[in-house]
């Protein structure tokens, strides 16, 4: 299906052209990417034996600044997904106003399968081919599916040795003892839980306690599903790769985590019932949130979905199949490029501090994440009301229109406006 997520995801874009103002000239360069780089990353095995990974790091638009996306490790990585993940990013920085592009990475590997050291061989061995290509002014990786702080520690260190010298801005999602910052972590559910408090009278009027299906129990997932619960949510589904559990009453999202924690998956769960893993998309639930990885729910399935609304905090959870049947269906659909932006976010917070040499209180980074989620949702659900739009065609309305100021003002279009004039 990665063959056809682009394709998918450009249909999405152009359903939104109609609505927004968009040259010939910035729709003609949004096709296609700026640059994309293939390598093979060359993995000194604990046994001896040498194996290569393959390795993609896309920058698909650079217009209003550096790219900016994150680094997977997953067996299903390939050309297609990380174009894809790039595109998505270059609207979720517009979206967010943030001073950076799109860019996507990943490696096609099973972290699972690999050793701790092979891991960091890995992680710096894949830095290395593509340090050429990224930089604090060019490109800047982030932490995405599978990889994590440690990870990114790993990967400024590489760059640094490569470079010799510090550039700590060149990577965000780092540890605190390397020119991290405070709620990077938590930032992407943090950013989500902000956007769903700021929709939920207009999605979910009239329900005090929301019951809540999570898909993928990971970083965001699995922070997420702590977050509504305080909130006095009932979690009553969620799921990782090895299992999904269910309970209508609710689930005990803490004894949950500590034993994905102490045993590094869902299965064998102390407290509800495993159901099968498709189950826990078709729950009778006010909201799904799927956040785990893209296609997860598409035209075979969008019909067995019984939530009322759905928050994509997966990049692409939903096909544009899905959305047609799901949007006829009268189910609400928050979009990913709203939804999952507070990682980003924070990664911009990031980028100025270590630019800046300065150092950023959590509170500060708290405070300053919730303001710009709540100024963009509300933005968002203004122009889906004054235009009667979806919310998804929403938001790429109002990412495209300021792109396409931008990339006027700096392509030749507006040059020959001048010269006519
Ligand atoms: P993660 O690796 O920490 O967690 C992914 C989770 O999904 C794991 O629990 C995994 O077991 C589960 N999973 C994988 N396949 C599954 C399946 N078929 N069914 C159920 N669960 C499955 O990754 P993450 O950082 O939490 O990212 C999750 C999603 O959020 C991805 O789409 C990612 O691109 C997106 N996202 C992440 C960030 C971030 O800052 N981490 C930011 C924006 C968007």
């Amino acid at each position: 299906m990665t063959d056809d997520l682009l394709e998918d995801a450009i249909v999405r874009f152009e359903e939104a052209l109609p609505h927004a103002q968009l040259s010939e000239d910035a729709h003609e360069r949004l096709r296609s990417p700026v640059s994309s780089l293939k390598v093979s990353v060359p993995v000194r095995m604990d046994d001896g034996r040498l194996r290569i990974f393959p390795g993609y790091r896309v920058r698909y638009d650079d217009t209003r600044g550096p790219a900016k996306g994150g680094i997977r490790f997953h067996p299903g990585v390939t050309a297609a997904e990380v174009t894809t993940l790039a595109f998505w990013m270059t609207f979720k920085t517009e979206l967010m106003d943030l001073p950076f592009g799109g860019g996507k990475g990943g490696v096609a590997v099973d972290p699972k399968q690999l050793s701790a050291s092979e891991l960091e061989r890995l992680s710096r061995g894949y830095l290395a081919a593509i340090a050429d290509v990224i930089g604090p002014d060019v490109d800047i990786p982030a932490p995405d599916v599978a990889t994590n702080e440690l990870v990114m520690g790993w990967m400024a260190h590489e760059y640094a040795k490569i470079n010799r010298g510090h550039h700590p801005s060149v990577v965000t999602g780092k540890p605190l003892a390397l020119g991290g910052i405070p709620g990077r972590s938590s930032a992407t559910s943090d950013g989500a839980f902000h956007v769903i408090r700021t929709v939920q009278s207009r999605v979910l009027p009239d329900i005090d306690h929301p019951s809540v299906a999570i898909q993928g129990f990971g970083n965001a997932g699995s922070q997420l599903a702590t977050r509504l619960a305080e909130a006095g949510w009932r979690v009553v589904g969620v799921s990782d790769s090895s299992a999904a559990i269910h309970d209508a009453g609710g689930l005990d999202v803490a004894a949950l985590r500590e034993h994905k924690k102490a045993t590094g998956s869902l299965a064998d769960p102390p407290v509800g019932e495993e159901i099968a893993a498709e189950d826990l998309l078709c729950l009778e639930v006010d909201v799904l949130i799927p956040a785990a990885l893209e296609g997860a729910i598409d035209g075979s399935n969008a019909e067995r979905v019984r939530a009322r609304t759905i928050f994509e905090v997966a990049n692409g959870p939903l096909t544009a199949d899905a959305d047609r049947i799901l949007d006829d269906a009268g189910v609400q659909i928050v979009p990913d490029i709203l939804v999952n932006a507070g990682g980003v976010t924070v990664s911009w917070f990031e980028w100025i501090a270590n630019r800046t040499g300065d150092r950023w209180d959590e509170a500060t980074v708290r405070e300053r994440l919730e303001r710009r989620m709540v100024t963009e949702t509300d933005a968002v659900v203004a122009l889906a009301d004054a235009r009667d739009l979806p919310l998804r065609t929403a938001a790429y309305v109002h990412a495209i229109e300021r792109l396409s100021r931008s990339m006027d003002a700096t392509g030749t279009a507006s040059l020959f406006g001048d010269l006519d004039g």
